[in-house]
Protein backbone atom coordinates (compact mmCIF):
# COMPACT_ATOMS: atom_id res chain seq x y z
CA UNK A 1 0.00 0.00 0.00
CA UNK A 2 1.40 3.52 -1.05
CA UNK A 3 1.95 5.62 1.66
CA UNK A 4 0.10 8.96 1.04
CA UNK A 5 1.45 11.08 3.64
CA UNK A 6 4.56 11.04 2.20
CA UNK A 7 5.21 14.32 -0.02
CA UNK A 8 7.54 11.85 -2.48
CA UNK A 9 4.79 9.47 -3.30
CA UNK A 10 1.97 12.15 -3.75
CA UNK A 11 4.86 13.41 -6.47
CA UNK A 12 4.99 10.60 -7.97
CA UNK A 13 2.05 9.74 -8.19
CA UNK A 14 1.30 13.59 -9.92
CA UNK A 15 4.05 12.43 -12.21
CA UNK A 16 2.86 8.91 -13.08
CA UNK A 17 -1.00 10.29 -13.43
CA UNK A 18 -0.62 13.60 -14.82
CA UNK A 19 -3.46 14.85 -11.83
CA UNK A 20 -3.41 18.84 -11.18
CA UNK A 21 -4.83 19.70 -7.54
CA UNK A 22 -7.94 22.04 -7.88
CA UNK A 23 -8.05 24.86 -5.77
CA UNK A 24 -12.01 25.61 -6.70
CA UNK A 25 -12.42 21.71 -5.42
CA UNK A 26 -10.77 22.37 -2.10
CA UNK A 27 -8.09 20.10 -2.77
CA UNK A 28 -5.56 19.85 -0.33
CA UNK A 29 -4.46 16.94 0.99
CA UNK A 30 -3.82 15.58 4.26
CA UNK A 31 0.17 14.58 4.61
CA UNK A 32 0.39 14.23 8.38
CA UNK A 33 0.21 10.39 10.27
CA UNK A 34 -0.02 12.25 13.42
CA UNK A 35 -3.25 14.12 12.68
CA UNK A 36 -5.12 11.04 10.79
CA UNK A 37 -4.01 9.29 14.08
CA UNK A 38 -6.12 11.59 16.25
CA UNK A 39 -8.67 11.32 13.50
CA UNK A 40 -9.25 7.71 14.02
CA UNK A 41 -8.76 7.70 17.45
CA UNK A 42 -11.41 10.45 18.25
CA UNK A 43 -13.87 8.95 15.91
CA UNK A 44 -13.93 5.77 17.90
CA UNK A 45 -14.78 3.33 15.14
CA UNK A 46 -14.04 -0.15 15.22
CA UNK A 47 -15.02 -3.20 13.03
CA UNK A 48 -18.71 -2.36 13.62
CA UNK A 49 -18.64 1.04 12.50
CA UNK A 50 -20.43 2.34 9.29
CA UNK A 51 -18.61 5.37 7.79
CA UNK A 52 -19.14 8.17 5.65
CA UNK A 53 -16.24 10.01 4.40
CA UNK A 54 -16.95 13.17 2.07
CA UNK A 55 -14.02 13.92 -0.03
CA UNK A 56 -11.47 11.12 -0.07
CA UNK A 57 -9.23 12.33 -2.45
CA UNK A 58 -6.37 9.92 -3.49
CA UNK A 59 -7.85 8.03 0.04
CA UNK A 60 -4.94 9.07 2.58
CA UNK A 61 -7.63 9.10 4.94
CA UNK A 62 -9.53 6.54 3.25
CA UNK A 63 -6.86 3.74 4.00
CA UNK A 64 -6.97 4.20 7.52
CA UNK A 65 -10.84 4.04 7.66
CA UNK A 66 -11.23 0.74 5.78
CA UNK A 67 -8.67 -0.29 8.01
CA UNK A 68 -10.46 0.12 11.51
CA UNK A 69 -14.29 0.32 10.17
CA UNK A 70 -16.45 -2.00 8.99
CA UNK A 71 -18.00 -0.73 6.38
CA UNK A 72 -16.84 2.94 4.03
CA UNK A 73 -18.75 4.65 1.77
CA UNK A 74 -16.35 7.96 0.07
CA UNK A 75 -18.09 9.91 -1.90
CA UNK A 76 -15.89 12.38 -3.99
CA UNK A 77 -16.85 14.83 -6.87
CA UNK A 78 -13.51 14.73 -9.13
CA UNK A 79 -13.68 11.69 -11.58
CA UNK A 80 -9.87 12.28 -12.42
CA UNK A 81 -9.37 11.58 -8.78
CA UNK A 82 -11.14 8.34 -9.12
CA UNK A 83 -8.69 6.09 -10.90
CA UNK A 84 -5.79 7.20 -8.81
CA UNK A 85 -8.30 6.54 -5.08
CA UNK A 86 -9.52 3.07 -6.88
CA UNK A 87 -5.79 2.26 -7.19
CA UNK A 88 -4.64 3.33 -3.91
CA UNK A 89 -7.48 1.45 -1.75
CA UNK A 90 -7.44 -1.94 -4.12
CA UNK A 91 -6.88 -4.28 -1.41
CA UNK A 92 -10.19 -3.32 0.99
CA UNK A 93 -12.97 -4.96 0.26
CA UNK A 94 -15.40 -2.72 2.95
CA UNK A 95 -15.22 0.35 0.49
CA UNK A 96 -17.20 1.80 -1.70
CA UNK A 97 -16.51 4.52 -4.09
CA UNK A 98 -19.42 7.09 -4.80
CA UNK A 99 -18.37 9.55 -7.65
CA UNK A 100 -20.65 12.56 -6.77
CA UNK A 101 -21.41 15.89 -5.35
CA UNK A 102 -21.77 15.27 -1.43
CA UNK A 103 -24.34 18.30 -2.51
CA UNK A 104 -26.15 16.64 -4.56
CA UNK A 105 -26.13 13.38 -2.99
CA UNK A 106 -29.73 12.15 -1.08
CA UNK A 107 -27.71 11.39 1.93
CA UNK A 108 -30.49 9.95 3.60
CA UNK A 109 -31.58 7.61 0.46
CA UNK A 110 -27.10 6.33 0.65
CA UNK A 111 -27.38 5.54 4.24
CA UNK A 112 -30.06 3.11 3.44
CA UNK A 113 -28.80 1.86 0.45
CA UNK A 114 -25.38 1.52 1.68
CA UNK A 115 -25.82 1.01 5.37
CA UNK A 116 -29.17 -0.81 5.59
CA UNK A 117 -30.61 2.38 7.57
CA UNK A 118 -28.08 2.22 10.04
CA UNK A 119 -26.18 4.61 11.95
CA UNK A 120 -22.80 5.79 10.56
CA UNK A 121 -20.37 8.09 11.60
CA UNK A 122 -19.09 10.99 9.21
CA UNK A 123 -15.28 10.80 9.18
CA UNK A 124 -13.75 13.54 6.56
CA UNK A 125 -11.30 16.14 5.38
CA UNK A 126 -13.51 18.46 4.09
CA UNK A 127 -13.65 20.70 1.07
CA UNK A 128 -13.39 24.39 2.82
CA UNK A 129 -15.86 26.35 0.32
CA UNK A 130 -18.54 23.97 1.38
CA UNK A 131 -17.74 23.17 5.14
CA UNK A 132 -20.71 25.32 6.29
CA UNK A 133 -23.46 24.05 4.09
CA UNK A 134 -22.24 20.37 4.51
CA UNK A 135 -22.11 20.45 8.28
CA UNK A 136 -25.60 22.33 8.50
CA UNK A 137 -27.16 19.98 5.77
CA UNK A 138 -26.29 16.62 7.52
CA UNK A 139 -27.17 17.87 11.14
CA UNK A 140 -30.81 19.87 9.74
CA UNK A 141 -31.65 16.44 8.11
CA UNK A 142 -31.08 14.51 11.26
CA UNK A 143 -29.59 11.65 10.06
CA UNK A 144 -29.12 7.94 11.66
CA UNK A 145 -25.69 9.91 12.48
CA UNK A 146 -23.64 9.72 15.95
CA UNK A 147 -21.25 11.50 15.38
CA UNK A 148 -18.64 13.96 13.18
CA UNK A 149 -15.10 14.20 13.24
CA UNK A 150 -14.23 16.47 10.56
CA UNK A 151 -11.57 18.47 9.30
CA UNK A 152 -12.46 21.86 8.64
CA UNK A 153 -11.35 26.19 9.02
CA UNK A 154 -9.80 26.94 12.48
CA UNK A 155 -11.84 29.86 11.82
CA UNK A 156 -15.37 27.55 11.40
CA UNK A 157 -14.22 25.16 14.43
CA UNK A 158 -13.86 27.92 16.47
CA UNK A 159 -17.02 29.55 15.73
CA UNK A 160 -18.65 26.04 16.22
CA UNK A 161 -17.11 25.46 19.47
CA UNK A 162 -17.77 29.68 20.73
CA UNK A 163 -19.16 30.18 24.13
CA UNK A 164 -22.02 33.37 24.84
CA UNK A 165 -20.24 36.64 24.73
CA UNK A 166 -17.32 35.85 22.86
CA UNK A 167 -15.93 36.82 19.47
CA UNK A 168 -16.42 34.38 17.78
CA UNK A 169 -19.91 32.99 19.69
CA UNK A 170 -22.65 33.65 16.71
CA UNK A 171 -25.40 32.15 14.73
CA UNK A 172 -23.18 29.31 13.78
CA UNK A 173 -22.16 28.50 17.27
CA UNK A 174 -25.78 28.14 18.37
CA UNK A 175 -27.41 26.17 15.36
CA UNK A 176 -24.61 23.37 16.01
CA UNK A 177 -24.93 23.17 19.58
CA UNK A 178 -28.66 22.45 19.07
CA UNK A 179 -28.37 19.21 17.47
CA UNK A 180 -24.75 18.51 18.78
CA UNK A 181 -21.52 19.00 21.15
CA UNK A 182 -18.73 20.59 19.80
CA UNK A 183 -14.87 19.37 20.98
CA UNK A 184 -12.02 20.84 18.90
CA UNK A 185 -9.43 17.60 18.87
CA UNK A 186 -6.49 19.30 17.66
CA UNK A 187 -5.07 22.28 15.55
CA UNK A 188 -3.60 21.49 11.79
CA UNK A 189 -1.08 24.01 10.83
CA UNK A 190 -1.10 24.69 6.54
CA UNK A 191 2.27 22.40 6.57
CA UNK A 192 0.27 19.50 7.08
CA UNK A 193 -1.33 19.34 3.77
CA UNK A 194 0.17 18.93 -0.21
CA UNK A 195 -0.55 22.22 -1.36
CA UNK A 196 -0.65 24.00 1.81
CA UNK A 197 -4.19 26.24 1.88
CA UNK A 198 -3.73 29.26 3.01
CA UNK A 199 -5.79 28.76 6.40
CA UNK A 200 -4.64 26.68 9.40
CA UNK A 201 -7.36 24.31 10.18
CA UNK A 202 -8.60 22.18 13.32
CA UNK A 203 -9.99 18.99 13.22
CA UNK A 204 -13.59 19.20 15.12
CA UNK A 205 -15.78 16.29 16.60
CA UNK A 206 -19.62 17.17 17.01
CA UNK A 207 -20.72 14.26 19.15
CA UNK A 208 -24.81 14.52 17.74
CA UNK A 209 -27.33 15.12 21.20
CA UNK A 210 -29.99 12.53 21.74
CA UNK A 211 -32.27 15.45 22.14
CA UNK A 212 -31.57 19.26 21.96
CA UNK A 213 -30.40 21.02 25.27
CA UNK A 214 -33.39 23.12 25.16
CA UNK A 215 -37.07 22.74 24.24
CA UNK A 216 -38.87 25.02 21.35
CA UNK A 217 -41.97 25.03 20.53
CA UNK A 218 -41.16 25.04 17.31
CA UNK A 219 -37.77 24.42 15.79
CA UNK A 220 -38.35 26.52 12.73
CA UNK A 221 -39.35 29.49 15.04
CA UNK A 222 -36.20 29.13 16.90
CA UNK A 223 -33.92 29.06 13.97
CA UNK A 224 -35.69 32.42 12.50
CA UNK A 225 -34.91 34.19 15.89
CA UNK A 226 -31.10 33.35 16.06
CA UNK A 227 -30.46 34.02 12.64
CA UNK A 228 -32.49 38.11 13.15
CA UNK A 229 -30.70 38.45 16.12
CA UNK A 230 -26.91 37.75 14.42
CA UNK A 231 -28.31 39.23 11.21
CA UNK A 232 -26.71 42.81 12.05
CA UNK A 233 -24.84 42.32 14.89
CA UNK A 234 -23.62 45.74 15.38
CA UNK A 235 -27.17 46.43 15.89
CA UNK A 236 -29.59 46.40 19.96
CA UNK A 237 -31.42 43.53 20.11
CA UNK A 238 -34.72 45.10 19.67
CA UNK A 239 -33.53 46.75 16.28
CA UNK A 240 -32.04 43.51 14.97
CA UNK A 241 -35.43 41.92 15.77
CA UNK A 242 -37.55 44.41 14.85
CA UNK A 243 -35.45 45.25 11.34
CA UNK A 244 -35.52 41.35 10.36
CA UNK A 245 -39.67 41.63 8.98
CA UNK A 246 -39.39 38.16 10.49
CA UNK A 247 -41.71 38.61 13.29
CA UNK A 248 -45.21 40.03 13.64
CA UNK A 249 -44.44 42.50 16.23
CA UNK A 250 -43.29 46.54 16.17
CA UNK A 251 -39.97 47.00 18.13
CA UNK A 252 -42.02 48.58 21.19
CA UNK A 253 -44.08 44.86 21.87
CA UNK A 254 -40.34 43.11 20.80
CA UNK A 255 -39.41 44.94 24.15
CA UNK A 256 -42.14 43.69 26.03
CA UNK A 257 -41.48 39.85 24.56
CA UNK A 258 -37.99 40.23 25.80
CA UNK A 259 -38.65 41.87 29.10
CA UNK A 260 -41.46 39.18 29.73
CA UNK A 261 -38.85 36.54 29.79
CA UNK A 262 -36.47 38.44 31.67
CA UNK A 263 -34.18 39.32 28.69
CA UNK A 264 -32.83 43.00 29.61
CA UNK A 265 -33.52 45.01 25.79
CA UNK A 266 -29.92 46.54 25.55
CA UNK A 267 -28.13 43.14 24.95
CA UNK A 268 -27.29 41.74 22.22
CA UNK A 269 -27.62 38.73 20.03
CA UNK A 270 -24.24 37.43 20.97
CA UNK A 271 -24.85 37.34 24.54
CA UNK A 272 -27.53 35.29 24.50
CA UNK A 273 -27.44 31.36 25.51
CA UNK A 274 -29.51 28.95 23.76
CA UNK A 275 -32.23 28.62 26.57
CA UNK A 276 -32.61 33.22 26.05
CA UNK A 277 -33.16 32.58 22.16
CA UNK A 278 -35.91 29.51 22.97
CA UNK A 279 -37.47 31.73 25.31
CA UNK A 280 -37.86 34.52 22.99
CA UNK A 281 -38.93 32.46 19.99
CA UNK A 282 -41.70 31.09 22.33
CA UNK A 283 -43.40 34.16 22.85
CA UNK A 284 -42.37 36.53 19.55
CA UNK A 285 -44.88 34.50 17.38
CA UNK A 286 -47.74 34.67 19.87
N1 LIG B 1 -9.57 13.18 2.08
C1 LIG B 1 -8.43 13.69 1.35
C2 LIG B 1 -7.31 14.00 2.31
O1 LIG B 1 -7.58 14.04 3.51
O2 LIG B 1 -6.19 14.21 1.88
C3 LIG B 1 -8.81 14.92 0.52
C4 LIG B 1 -9.37 16.08 1.26
S1 LIG B 1 -9.56 17.54 0.31
C5 LIG B 1 -9.50 18.76 1.58
C6 LIG B 1 -11.27 17.62 -0.14
C7 LIG B 1 -11.77 16.58 -1.14
O3 LIG B 1 -13.16 16.80 -1.37
C8 LIG B 1 -11.10 16.63 -2.51
O4 LIG B 1 -10.75 15.33 -2.89
C9 LIG B 1 -12.19 17.19 -3.43
O5 LIG B 1 -12.09 16.75 -4.77
C10 LIG B 1 -13.45 16.66 -2.76
N2 LIG B 1 -14.67 17.45 -3.02
C11 LIG B 1 -14.76 18.77 -3.27
N3 LIG B 1 -16.04 19.14 -3.44
C12 LIG B 1 -16.80 18.01 -3.29
C13 LIG B 1 -18.19 17.73 -3.37
N4 LIG B 1 -19.07 18.71 -3.62
N5 LIG B 1 -18.63 16.47 -3.19
C14 LIG B 1 -17.72 15.47 -2.94
N6 LIG B 1 -16.39 15.67 -2.85
C15 LIG B 1 -15.92 16.92 -3.02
Amino acid sequence: MRKLTSPDVIKQILAESGFRFSKSLGQNFLIDDRVLDEMIAASGIDKTSNVLEIGPGFGTLTQRLCMSAGKVVSVEIDDTVIPILTENTAEFDNLKIINADIMKTDIRKLIDEEFGGGEVKVIANLPYYITTPIIMGLLEKELPMSALVVMIQKEVADRIAAKPSTKDYGALSVAVNFYCEPEVIVNVPPSSFIPQPKVSSSVIMLKMRKKPPVEVKDKKQYFTVVKAAFGQRRKTLPNALANSGAFPKDKQQIIEVLNSVGIDEKRRGETLTLQDFANIADKIFE
